[in-house]
């Protein structure tokens, strides 16, 4: 058995939340309608801090980060879907992420099983700028080493 890192401990719950906003809406998050949130708008729910919703001013959907993603309805933090995502690119074992991240091995399977399809869907077209190809390093560093069984 590989060495068992406490990775979600080790990422900021923010800082993961601020990644996959710009990984999941590059252009801003949108209710399923697709009506911008304004940047001023303050959050209809908190509890699930910092995953706030929503509640479009245009059409009266609740939204989050989540909507209309392979995320929607999923309980994970954010820290979770961060090395999720990273692990799902890097292939270490299902049953070794599970026991890592402490989440259930049978849903975390069907969820990577949906992720290259949407890694292919979500190519950007365009070079990343530094910034984000330093944050893409980052990310692909953030494993090295470890243990892929
Ligand atoms: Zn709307």
């Amino acid at each position: 058995m590989a060495m068992r890192f406490p990775l979600t401990d080790l990422l900021d719950e923010q800082e993961s939340y601020n990644f996959l906003l710009k990984t999941l809406h590059p252009d801003g998050m949108k209710c399923k309608q697709g009506h911008a949130l304004p940047p001023d708008q303050k959050p209809h729910d908190r509890r699930r801090d910092p995953i706030f919703d929503y509640r479009c001013r245009i059409c009266g959907n609740v939204f989050n980060l989540f909507t209309d993603t392979v995320w929607q309805g999923s309980q994970y933090d954010c820290r979770k879907i961060v090395l999720i995502v990273r692990g799902g690119l890097k292939r270490p074992s299902t049953l070794h992420l599970a026991d890592e991240l402490e989440v259930d091995y049978g849903t975390l399977l069907e969820r990577r099983h949906r992720l290259p399809k949407l890694a292919l869907a979500h190519k950007p077209d365009t070079a990343l700028t530094d910034e984000e190809t330093e944050a893409d390093e980052m990310f692909q560093n953030a494993g090295k080493g470890h243990q892929t069984c």
